[in-house]
C-alpha cells in the first residue's frame, strides 16, 4: 500500500457523492431535533477502560476490534468504537441528569473506529448518527426512538427495510434465562472459544453468525419464555405504541446485540439489499450502564444508525436524493478589468445567498464556459472590456441558451428575481 492511499478498511468521501453522506446525516438529525433532542459532540477517543466496562469485556469490538494505545504521557487511550458509552460518561460528568429534567434526551453524528475484516458495508471508519434518552424508564420512550428512525429513513425514500424487536428481560428474568441457555450451550459441539464465549456471555452465542453454529442452536430456549411479568408488560406496551403509529416490525425472539449493556427493549434495523452487512442501525434499552461505568441508576435508551450502510441502502433501492443545487450562478470574465468588476458582483450575490461560482485563472471564453457548464449553474455571466464599456454584462440562460445584456447596476437584483 502507498503511503498516498487511504488506509486498509477506509475510503474517502469526494463530490459529488460526498453531498448524499451529508444528506443522510441530516435526514436522520431531523426527526431528533423536531422531537426534544439536543445536540452533543464528545472527543473521538476515550480512556479505553470505558469502552471495557461500558461495551462489556466479552465483546468482539473490546477484544479484537478497539483501536487502543498508549500515549507519550502512558494514557491509555482508545478510538471510539461507538457512541452510547461516551455521551452517557460526558451526560453523567456535566450532571446533565441532575437539571431535573429527566430524561436527558441528545444526538449526535460523527466517526467511529472498529479493527474489522473490510467487506462491502465493514469499514475500519464509519459514521454514525445516534440518539440516547437518558435517566427514564418509559415504554414511550423506546416507541419514540423507533418511530423517529422508521421516519428517517422513509423520509430518505427508503422502502426495503424492516425492524425486528425483541425484549432482553432485566436483571429479575435475564439471569435465569441465561443458566438454561448456558446449559443448553455446553451440550454443543462448539469450539474453545465459542465455549468460553458461553460461559461469560452466553447470549452473544445466539449473534454468531456462522452457519455450523447457527445450525446447533435451532432448539436453543428462547428469553420470550422467561421473561418476568414487568418485562412482558413493558414489552407488550412498546410493541403497541408502535403498532399504533403505524410503524411495522417484526418480531424476532433470537434477537441479541454484541454490546453487554442492552435490557429489555432491543432492537434492529435491517435492509434486504445488503447482503451480509444487512443492519443498517440498531439499538435499545441499556438500563445498567450507567451504573456500570460509575454513575447512579440511569434507565436509558437510545440507538445508533450508521450512515455508510444507509447511503448503501440508497443505492440499492435505486433512491436518488433531491440534492440542492450547488451553484445557481457562474461568472466568467474575460480581461482583467472584468475580473475585478465580476469578482465584486460574484461576492454580492453571495451575500444574498445565491451559490455563486467564478471562472478562476484566466481561462479563454471556451474553457470557462465549459466549467460553467459542469458546474451545473443555471446562469452565466459573461463580460468582456466591449460589455464593461456599455455599462452591460451578458446573461445567459444555461437551460434554454439564450443571452442578453442586461446592465451592470441591475444584474444583481435581475438574477434575485430570477431564481426567486
Ligand atoms: P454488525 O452486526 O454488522 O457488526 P453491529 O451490531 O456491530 O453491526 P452496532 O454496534 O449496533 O453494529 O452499530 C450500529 C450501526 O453502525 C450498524 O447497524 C451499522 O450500520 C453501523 N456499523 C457498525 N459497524 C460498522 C462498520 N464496521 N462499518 C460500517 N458500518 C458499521
Ligand atoms: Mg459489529
Amino acid at each position: 500500500m502507498s503511503t498516498f492511499n487511504a488506509p486498509k478498511g477506509t475510503y474517502d468521501l469526494l463530490p459529488p457523492d460526498s453531498a448524499t453522506f451529508l444528506a443522510v446525516r441530516e435526514a436522520i438529525a431531523r426527526p431528533l431535533r423536531n422531537s426534544g433532542y439536543g445536540y452533543i459532540e464528545t472527543p473521538g477517543f476515550e480512556n479505553v477502560e470505558l469502552f471495557a466496562r461500558g461495551v462489556g469485556e466479552s465483546t468482539d469490538i473490546v477484544t479484537k476490534e478497539m483501536y487502543a494505545f498508549e500515549t507519550k504521557g502512558g494514557d491509555r487511550l482508545a478510538l471510539r468504537p461507538e457512541g452510547t458509552a461516551s455521551v452517557l460518561r460526558a451526560a453523567l460528568e456535566a450532571n446533565l441528569h441532575k437539571a431535573g429534567n429527566l430524561p436527558v434526551k441528545l444526538w449526535y453524528s460523527g466517526s467511529y473506529y472498529r479493527y474489522e475484516r473490510p467487506q462491502k458495508g465493514r469499514y475500519r471508519h464509519f459514521s454514525q448518527v445516534g440518539a440516547e434518552a437518558i435517566g427514564a424508564e418509559d415504554p414511550a420512550l423506546d416507541a419514540e426512538l423507533i418511530i423517529l428512525a422508521d421516519q428517517a429513513y422513509r423520509s430518505l425514500g427508503l422502502r426495503d427495510f424492516r425492524i425486528l424487536l425483541n425484549s432482553l428481560g432485566d436483571k429479575e428474568c435475564r439471569p435465569v434465562y441465561r443458566a438454561a441457555l448456558q446449559d443448553f450451550l455446553r451440550g454443543l459441539d462448539l469450539d474453545e472459544e465459542t465455549l468460553r464465549r458461553a460461559e461469560i456471555n452466553p447470549l452473544r452465542v445466539l449473534d454468531d453468525k456462522r452457519p455450523d453454529v447457527q445450525k446447533q442452536l435451532t432448539d436453543a430456549p428462547i428469553l420470550r419464555d422467561y421473561l418476568c411479568d414487568a418485562c412482558k408488560a413493558y414489552h407488550e406496551e412498546v410493541r403497541e405504541l408502535i403498532g399504533a403509529a403505524g410503524v411495522v416490525f417484526e418480531d424476532d425472539a433470537r434477537l441479541v446485540r454484541g454490546l453487554d449493556y442492552y435490557t429489555r427493549t432491543t432492537f434492529e434495523f435491517v435492509h434486504d439489499g445488503l447482503g451480509a452487512q444487512s443492519a443498517v442501525g440498531g439499538g435499545g434499552r441499556y438500563d445498567g450502564l450507567s451504573e456500570m461505568i460509575g454513575g447512579p441508576a440511569l434507565p436509558s435508551v437510545g440507538w445508533a444508525l450508521g450512515v455508510d450502510r444507509t447511503v448503501l441502502a440508497l443505492r440499492a433501492e435505486g433512491v436518488e436524493l433531491p440534492l440542492p443545487t450547488v451553484t445557481s450562478v457562474y461568472a466568467v470574465p474575460l480581461g482583467e478589468e472584468a475580473r475585478r468588476v465580476l469578482f465584486a458582483k460574484v461576492t454580492e450575490l453571495r451575500k444574498l445567498g445565491i451559490a455563486t461560482d467564478f471562472a478562476y485563472g484566466g481561462k479563454g471564453l471556451k474553457g470557462a464556459m465549459k466549467n460553467a457548464n459542469r458546474s451545473g449553474a443555471r446562469y452565466a455571466i459573461v463580460a468582456g472590456e466591449r460589455d464593461l464599456a456599455e455599462g452591460v454584462v451578458q446573461l445567459k440562460d444555461m437551460e434554454s441558451g439564450d443571452q442578453a445584456p442586461v446592465g451592470l447596476n441591475e444584474i444583481v437584483a435581475e438574477l434575485e428575481t430570477r431564481l426567486g
